[in-house]
C-alpha cells in the first residue's frame, strides 16, 4: 500500500546588498558587467597582509532585512573564516558568519496551496562576502575577481515550507522586501538574489525530521526553483515507495529535460574548520541604530504599504497586493491624485491598471489622465438624455413619485436610485435630484 508523504522544506537566499564598497575593502561595488578583474585589490585578492575593515553600510542593510523579517539583531557579533579550497576563493577561506550571526530568530507569513497561510521561522539573516566568477571556456577556466568580497546576506529558513506555493510567495515577498527596503534590485538573472532548497520527505504523521536532505543548487529563477522542488518531491517519494534509501546529495535543474540531476553525492558532514576572524573586531551594536533602522523596514514593508493603500484609498486589500507586486502602486497613487474629483472611483483606477485597461508601464499619468476624462466626455448622459430618463422613471413609480410629494425624503433616493439603474451609472446623480425635485414640486 502506497504511504502518504510530507515535504519538508527549508530555504536559503543568497542576496548581494548594493553598497558604495565591496565588504571588507574600498573597492567599488558596482561590478556588474565590468572588464573582468578591474575591481580589485590586495584585500579581495586575498594577498598575504592585506588586512580587511568592515563596511558599515553593508552592515545597516544587512539588520534592515533581518529586522523586516522580525528578527532580533544580535547585541554583539563576530566574523569567522570559513575554510575550504576553491579557485574562486582567493584566500583559501571565506569571511562569514556562524556561531555570531549578526540576526536571529525571525518570521513571516506566507500564503500557500488553496490560499492558506502559515508562518515560516527565520533561522538567521547573517553578513557574509561574496567569491570571484568562473567562467568555464573551451577546456580553461578563467577567474573575474571583480565579484569577490562583494557583500552578500545569507537568510536561512528553518525547514517549515510543505509546498511549493509557499516557496513561490516566499521569494517574491523577500525580492519585495530588499527592493522596498533599497537594499538590493534583487535581479535574479544578474545574480544579485540567489536561492537554494534543502528538500526531503517523511510519512505523514512523522515528527522527527527525515536523516537526509537534497541541497537544490544554482537555481536562477522563481520558475525554475518551484519546478525543481515539485520534481524532487515526486522523485523521493517515488524513490521511498520502492524501498531505496535516500542520501543527502546535491543535485542541479536541467531545463531543458526538466529533472533535477546529481551534482555530489555523500556529501561529508561540512568540515569548514570556522575560527573567529583575527583581523576584524567583534561588533558592538549600537541600540539606537537598531531602533532607527527598524522603523525604517517596518515602513517599508509590503504589509505596511497594503494597509496604508487601503486605508487611504479605500480599495480592496486584493488590488493594494497586487498594485504594489506589480510597482504601480505609486503610479496608481499620482494618479488618482490627478484625477482629483472627476467622480472616478479609486477603486475603479485600480481595477484599469490591474486589469491593464491603463497601460501605466509606458504612459505618464498625464496622459491616462488625458484619455479617462476623454472617455467619460463620451459616455456623459447629454441634459435631454438624461430629462428622458427622469420622465420614465417617475411614469414607472406613480407611487414613489407620490411618497416624496407627500414629504417623504428617502422615496427621492429610491428615485435617484432607479434614474441611476437605467443609466447604468452615467447620470449625475446630484444633477438628477435637482431634476427629479423639480419635477415633482
Ligand atoms: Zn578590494
Amino acid at each position: 500500500m502506497s504511504q502518504q508523504y510530507n515535504p519538508v522544506i527549508g530555504l536559503e537566499v543568497h542576496v548581494e546588498t548594493n553598497t558604495k564598497t565591496k565588504m571588507f575593502c574600498a573597492c567599488s561595488d558596482d561590478y556588474f558587467g565590468k572588464e573582468p578583474n578591474t575591481h580589485t585589490c590586495p584585500v579581495c585578492l586575498g594577498l598575504p597582509g592585506a588586512l580587511p575593515f568592515t563596511n558599515e553600510e553593508a552592515i545597516e542593510k544587512c539588520m534592515k532585512i533581518g529586522l523586516a523579517l522580525n528578527c532580533k539583531v544580535a547585541e554583539s557579533s563576530l566574523f569567522e573564516r570559513k575554510n575550504y579550497f576553491y579557485p574562486d576563493l582567493a584566500k583559501g577561506y571565506q569571511i562569514s558568519q556562524y556561531r555570531w550571526p549578526l540576526c536571529v530568530g525571525g518570521s513571516i507569513e506566507v500564503t500557500g496551496k488553496n490560499g492558506k497561510k502559515s508562518t515560516i521561522r527565520i533561522n538567521r539573516a547573517h553578513q557574509e562576502e561574496d567569491t570571484g566568477k568562473l567562467t568555464h571556456v573551451e577546456g580553461r577556466t578563467l577567474i573575474d575577481f571583480n565579484r569577490s568580497g562583494v557583500p552578500l546576506v545569507e537568510i536561512v529558513t528553518e525547514p517549515d515550507f510543505t509546498d511549493t506555493e509557499q516557496i513561490r510567495d516566499y521569494a517574491k515577498q523577500l525580492r519585495e522586501i530588499f527592493r522596498n527596503l533599497g537594499v538590493s534590485n534583487a535581479d535574479m538573472e544578474k545574480g544579485d538574489m540567489r536561492l537554494e532548497a534543502n528538500i526531503s520527505v517523511r510519512p505523514v504523521g512523522q515528527k522527527e525530521l527525515p536523516n537526509y536532505r537534497v541541497e537544490l543548487k544554482n537555481i536562477n529563477s522563481f520558475r525554475f526553483m518551484v519546478a525543481a522542488v515539485e520534481f524532487e518531491i515526486k522523485r523521493q517519494i517515488e524513490a521511498l515507495e520502492s524501498g531505496e534509501t535516500l542520501h543527502q546529495e546535491t543535485r542541479g535543474w536541467n531545463e531543458a529535460k526538466h529533472e533535477t540531476y546529481l551534482q555530489r553525492s555523500k556529501e561529508e558532514a561540512n568540515d569548514y574548520r570556522y575560527f573567529p576572524e583575527p583581523d576584524l573586531p567583534s561588533l558592538a551594536v549600537d541600540r539606537d541604530l537598531v531602533k532607527k533602522l527598524q522603523e525604517e523596514a517596518r515602513a517599508a514593508l509590503p504589509q505596511t504599504k497594503v494597509d496604508n493603500l487601503v486605508k487611504t484609498y479605500g480599495i480592496s486589500q486584493e488590488s493594494a497586493v497586487t498594485m504594489i507586486r506589480q510597482g504601480s502602486d505609486p503610479f496608481f497613487e499620482e494618479l488618482v491624485a490627478k484625477l482629483g474629483q472627476t467622480g472616478i472611483s479609486s477603486q475603479i483606477v485600480a481595477s484599469m491598471i490591474i486589469n491593464k485597461k491603463i497601460d501605466w508601464q509606458d504612459l505618464s499619468t498625464d496622459d491616462v489622465v488625458k484619455q479617462l476624462k476623454a472617455q467619460a466626455s463620451q459616455t456623459a448622459l447629454s441634459s435631454d438624455q438624461l430629462e428622458k430618463a427622469i420622465d420614465e422613471v417617475i411614469a414607472d413609480n406613480e407611487k414613489t413619485a407620490a411618497d416624496y410629494k407627500a414629504g417623504k425624503e428617502n422615496a427621492l433616493q429610491a428615485l435617484i436610485g432607479a434614474v441611476m439603474k437605467k443609466t447604468s451609472g452615467r447620470a449625475d446623480a446630484k444633477q438628477a435630484a435637482e431634476i427629479i425635485k423639480e419635477k415633482l414640486k
